[in-house]
């Protein structure tokens, strides 16, 4: 019988194709499994970390195997804070230093708590309008 045949292999084949569909799904799902328990390794490291920073003050009592990576979270965290001040000064903002407010560079005092307002000073960059140094030729 020709159609019982052919049939026959057209279901194998059918069958083929649904039980390797049926793998890639459950691959997909393992998979997914594994992606998420990797997902909560890391969050858990980084709960470690954060708990052991604040647990050693991010630098006297860290560990000598912790020591550099501390101290570049600790100059990082400073990089950070001279950015943001950046940002603020370019929109003629500063943080009070009284109350942690925003205030104006136009302004002598702080409006909410009186404290005198302090311009900063960027170490690594000129004061507007003043040219910075011509890079060495060559
Ligand atoms: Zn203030």
């Amino acid at each position: 019988m020709v159609f019982g045949k052919l049939g026959k292999k057209i279901g194998e084949a059918a069958q083929n194709i649904g039980e390797k569909s049926h793998d890639f799904v459950a691959t997909q799902k393992l998979q997914h499994e594994i992606h998420e328990a990797e997902e909560e390794i890391q969050q858990r490291i980084l709960a470690i970390g954060k708990r052991y920073l604040e647990e050693t003050g991010r630098t006297a009592r860290v560990a000598d195997s912790q020591k550099e990576d501390c101290e570049r979270i600790v100059a990082l965290e400073k990089a950070i804070a001279v950015l943001k001040t950046r940002i603020l000064f370019e929109r003629d903002l500063v943080i009070c230093t009284g109350c942690g407010e925003e205030v104006s560079t136009t302004l002598k005092f702080c409006g909410k708590c009186g404290t005198a307002v302090v311009l900063p000073v960027f170490e690594d960059a000129p004061p507007a309008g003043e040219k910075p140094p011509a890079p060495p030729a060559g």
